[in-house]
């Protein structure tokens, strides 16, 4: 049975743009080793938004090296990218985007959302790419609900959706570089479900909602990541309560990460190379994208 090898919990809001309320569950600053090849996590929401003829969210900003995802629960995001990449997506969406090679983009609340107000709770994950895919080309998927499979678990303990990589033979629709499981759980209180996800894969579960027990005894509670070790084969949760977890496995990319703002490459030239081609507008503009808006 897989051990916890750590667990925490993050309570420090700041805010990314004016619309996403972000909670930093971790970074490839404090635990890259334990995470890759996932990189950074934001935990924006819950939180209720006021209808409002100002759409909030983050404007024009660049990335190279990685991949951004973003899972949304509720409320909408919009995007647009330098690489002609965009579109809206909905409680049950979520956006793969490959920045790769770099692009620049933007992301707001939907327009629909923000002028009729409501929840809002999302995710955005940084996943790397391997070194010899960081300078490929950029990529977009939007991934809607009906495209990722739902499965079912026995005796109504919840549901399981594949977003990336496979579940008791449902294969999610996320394309991706290196191995990745990444799962939206739903678990009723009382049940139990058995994870049995690659050995020597990365393993982390992340509870939004709700209070889940592992098998090995510790209770993790809302907004807590734990960590999990790579060697077991199978690690289990109970609900204390209905629980809302994001199970995040994948095979780590054993190479040096140096990162700095929006750009996460190898080394520290790479960072600066990232920076002077920014500057001279090689990642793009959205604005000059024909047909974009
Ligand atoms: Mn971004």
């Amino acid at each position: 049975m897989k051990k916890l090898l750590f667990s925490q919990q993050s309570n420090s809001r700041h805010w990314v743009g004016d619309g996403f309320p972000v909670r930093s569950i971790f970074t490839y600053n404090d635990i890259a080793r334990e995470m890759t090849p996932f990189l950074l996590m934001d935990y924006a929401g819950p939180m209720v938004f006021p209808a409002s003829e100002h759409r909030r969210g983050v404007g024009e900003h660049p990335h190279r090296g990685f991949e951004t995802v973003t899972i949304v629960y509720d409320g909408e995001v919009e995007h647009r990218d330098s690489a002609g990449g965009g579109g809206i997506i909905k409680p049950g969406d979520v956006q793969w985007m490959t920045a790769a090679s770099g692009l620049v983009h933007e992301e707001f609340h939907g327009a629909d959302f923000a002028k009729k107000g409501g929840a809002f709770e999302m995710v955005q994950l940084w996943v790397n790419l391997p070194k010899k895919d960081k300078m490929s080309k950029p990529r977009y998927q939007g991934l809607m609900n009906a495209d990722i499979p739902q499965v079912a678990l026995p005796d109504g303990a919840g549901q399981l959706r594949v977003i990336a990589g496979e579940f008791q033979g449902a294969k999610g629709p996320a394309k991706t570089f290196t191995p990745i499981n990444l799962w939206d759980l739903r678990l009723q209180v009382g049940h139990k479900i058995e994870l049995s996800p690659p050995v020597g894969h990365t393993a982390a579960v992340f509870v939004l909602s709700g209070e889940v027990t592992l098998g090995t005894g510790e209770r993790l509670q809302e907004a807590e990541l734990a960590v999990l070790d790579r060697e077991g084969a199978d690690f289990t949760l109970t609900a204390g309560t209905d629980a809302k977890i994001l199970f995040l496995g994948g095979e780590p990319i054993e190479e040096r990460v140096v990162g700095y703002g929006p750009f996460v490459m190898n080394s520290e030239a790479e960072i600066r190379q990232a920076f002077i081609d920014f500057q001279d507008g090689k990642m793009g503009q959205i604005g000059a994208i024909e047909g974009s808006r």
